[in-house]
């Protein structure tokens, strides 16, 4: 049985940093029982983080309670940050800059082979500017950080005071976002008297299987953290998820170290590129939209339930298993990806 110290630890340690409130807490842990008899594995469930309310919602809304409170407590007038043409990140933190009455300006870079009106106008870009965020299109080769800082240089020169968020709001600030939301779920697998197996996900910028990875490694070390790469880049997304996580632990003051097996990673399901479609994402987006009626994106939860699908059947688990599938949101770029999605 999970350790009630560790969790009493973690929740007073979690409850000492600086937060705001964002998202609708705590999102729905829902069974996917049509699913999990056709794949005839373990029994899956949905941790449904696309239902996290702000803009459409999506995981980055748990890093940004987090960092908006940092950002307040620095006096900033307005945030900065950085993503993809068709980043729910970015257009996440448009939406709290929003709600927090600050203003937002925007790096994208083309950094996705992928083109057209669809892709350039609509889904997230198409909201990033209904947010009133300002955007700053660069060529995909660009250094996004020196990028930001040339920005937040000229926008202070103007007298104002910016705050800078990192690709994925992938730092410590946001990466406890989901130390927290492994404490969530770790209460409400609890009140179903449920043991997970595993807690399968999209992995890219690292910091949503940092948080979970060392939050989970405080509450019940036995739940496996299962990132599925979407980046084409696994050996570089590992050393960034091991090192966000070691770095949410020493925020935390926990003691020691997150064990070394704690850190996995499937690769294999990110196809070419980040953000180029694979056939295995696409069945698994018309799959659990058929089953499920659960939309799952092409970028992240697609390649993720594929890369599940994988696990599942190469025997990975057993049928009395228990596997929480993370949704991560992303469904906005749905919609600019239509052509990838048709047969
Ligand atoms: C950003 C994102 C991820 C990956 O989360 P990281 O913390 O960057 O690893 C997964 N799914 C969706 C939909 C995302 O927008």
């Amino acid at each position: 049985m999970p350790d009630a110290g560790a969790r009493a630890d973690l929740e007073r340690a979690l409850a000492a940093q600086p937060r705001l409130s964002l998202a609708h807490l705590p999102t729905p842990l829902e069974p996917l029982d049509r699913l999990s008899a056709e794949l005839g594995g373990p029994r899956i469930l949905v941790k449904r983080d696309d239902c996290s309310g702000l803009g459409l919602g999506g995981n980055k809304t748990r890093k940004l309670e987090f960092l908006m409170a940092e950002a307040r407590a620095q006096g900033a007038d307005t945030v900065i940050s950085t993503g993809g043409i068709q980043s729910n990140h970015v257009r996440q933190t448009a939406a709290a800059a929003a709600k927090l009455g600050l203003a937002c300006e925007l790096v994208l870079t083309r950094v996705v082979p992928w083109g057209g009106a669809d892709y350039e106008l609509s889904g997230n870009i198409q909201l990033d500017r209904l947010f009133a965020a300002r955007l700053h299109l660069h060529d995909g080769d660009t250094d996004r950080g020196a990028a930001m800082e040339a920005l937040a240089e000229a926008l202070r020169r103007e007298g104002r005071t910016p705050f800078v968020i990192p690709t994925g709001g992938s730092n410590t600030t946001g990466a406890l976002g989901y130390a927290a939301a492994a404490l969530e779920l770790h209460r409400q697998l609890a009140e179903l008297d449920l043991r997970a197996n595993a807690i399968v996900h999209a992995t890219s910028s690292g910091g949503t299987q940092a948080g979970l990875t060392a939050g989970f490694a405080a509450l019940d070390p036995s739940v496996e953290i299962i990132g599925i790469d979407v980046d084409a880049n696994p050996a570089a997304v590992l050393a960034e998820v091991r090192r966000l996580a070691q770095a949410v632990w020493d925020r935390l003051a926990l003691d020691g170290q997150v064990p070394e097996e704690a850190f996995r990673l499937e690769s294999g399901h990110a196809g070419a590129a980040y953000g180029v479609p694979t056939p295995e994402m696409r069945d698994a987006v018309r799959l659990s939209a058929r089953l499920e009626g659960l939309l799952l994106d092409p970028v992240y939860g697609g390649k993720a339930m594929a890369g599940l699908m994988a696990l599942v059947a190469a025997g990975r688990f057993s049928a009395a298993d228990h596997v929480i599938f993370l949704h991560t949101g992303g469904m906005p770029a749905l919609f600019p990806y239509r052509e990838a999605l048709e047969s």
